[in-house]
This record gives structure tokens, C-alpha cells and sequence, in this order.
């Protein structure tokens, strides 16, 4: 069994009920042995779009990294996923963020995912979920310098599993 950080996130439509298909279609193929709170986070970078929720879901899973990857596409798929602007609006997002501590760089898979260190909205779920995650060089995972000091991140009060999330 392999521990995995997955990215969860979603801009379009309802929101909340993305993320919790999500983490059913997480269950379908792995254990989940944690999912974080709910965030929103504004938008990084693409096209002008609404904000985002955001959560992590660990899972500990038997699928080998590719098989995990085609998965989380297809759970994307059942939402209703398409690709138009780099980094546009869409329903859902999976990102396998860290796979154990194994370092990948495949044409179609680069684990751990690049932008870990530059994203607020990974870091604060994943470190709440995962506190003693590390790199595959075993250094403890922080923001990159000055990356994400200006990004605006709000922790939701509502677990994912329940209703339409509440500010706190
Ligand atoms: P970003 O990867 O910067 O968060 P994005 O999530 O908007 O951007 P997508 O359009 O969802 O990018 O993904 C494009 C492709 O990225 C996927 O089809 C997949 O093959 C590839 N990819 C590479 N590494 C990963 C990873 N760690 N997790 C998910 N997809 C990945
Ligand atoms: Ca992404
Ligand atoms: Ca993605």
C-alpha cells in the first residue's frame, strides 16, 4: 500500500457537491484515511474566475502511480471535467500531489506535483492532513520563498462530507 496526497479542487457549478463525488470516487478505488477541511482560495493564475473550494484527501491505495492518475481523471471526467484555458474554470481538479516518497518524472506524471510548494491552497489542506509529509529527499515540505505569502485562503468551517459550506 502507497500514502497519497490527493488535490482536490472546483470553481464551477456546485462546488461542494464536486468535491464530496470526489471523495466518493477516492473511496471507490482506495481507502481514504483522511480528508482535510474545506477551503476557498482565489484564483492563481489563468483566465479572470470565480474562487475555488479546496481540500486534500489522503488515501492509502494499491494502484501504481499511472493507473492512480487515470482514475482520478476519470472521476474528473464524471463531473463533467473539460480542458479549454490553461488553468481555467472547472468542475473538478484531481491532482496527485505526493505518492509515498516517490519521485516521478513521466511525460504524462511529474510526482511530486510541481506547484506543491507554490500554492497555498496545497500547502495549508495537506499540512493539516498530513503534517509529517516530506519530499522524497525526506526534507519537510514549505512554501517557497515569497510564493505564497499574498495568496488569499479561507479555511471553511463545514467538513466536505456535509452540506453547503459556512464561513467562519
Ligand atoms: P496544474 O497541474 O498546474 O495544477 P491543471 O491541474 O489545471 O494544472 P490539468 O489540465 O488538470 O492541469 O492537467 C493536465 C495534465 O497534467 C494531466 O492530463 C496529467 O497528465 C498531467 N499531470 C502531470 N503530473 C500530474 C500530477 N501530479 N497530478 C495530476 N495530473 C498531472
Ligand atoms: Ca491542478
Ligand atoms: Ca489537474
Amino acid at each position: 500500500m502507497s500514502r497519497c496526497a490527493i488535490g482536490v479542487g472546483s470553481n464551477l457549478g456546485d462546488r461542494a457537491a464536486h468535491v464530496r463525488a470526489a471523495i466518493r470516487g477516492l473511496r471507490a478505488v482506495s481507502a481514504i484515511v483522511g480528508v482535510s477541511s474545506l477551503y476557498e482560495s482565489a484564483p492563481v493564475g489563468g483566465p479572470d474566475q470565480g474562487p475555488y473550494l479546496n481540500a486534500v484527501v489522503l488515501i492509502d491505495t494499491a494502484r501504481p502511480p499511472m493507473s492512480l492518475l487515470r482514475d482520478l481523471l476519470l472521476i474528473e471526467r464524471a463531473r463533467g471535467r473539460t480542458r479549454e484555458a490553461k488553468w481555467g474554470p472547472r468542475t473538478l481538479d484531481l491532482d496527485l500531489l505526493l505518492y509515498d516518497r516517490l519521485s516521478l518524472d513521466l511525460p504524462q506524471l511529474t510526482v511530486p506535483h510541481p506547484q506543491i510548494r507554490y500554492r497555498r491552497f496545497v500547502l495549508d489542506p495537506l499540512l493539516e492532513v498530513w503534517p509529517d509529509a516530506t519530499m522524497p529527499d525526506g526534507s519537510a515540505i514549505e512554501p517557497a520563498a515569497g510564493a505564497v505569502a499574498e495568496q488569499v485562503l479561507q479555511r471553511l468551517e463545514e467538513e466536505p462530507g456535509g452540506a453547503e459550506p459556512t464561513r467562519t
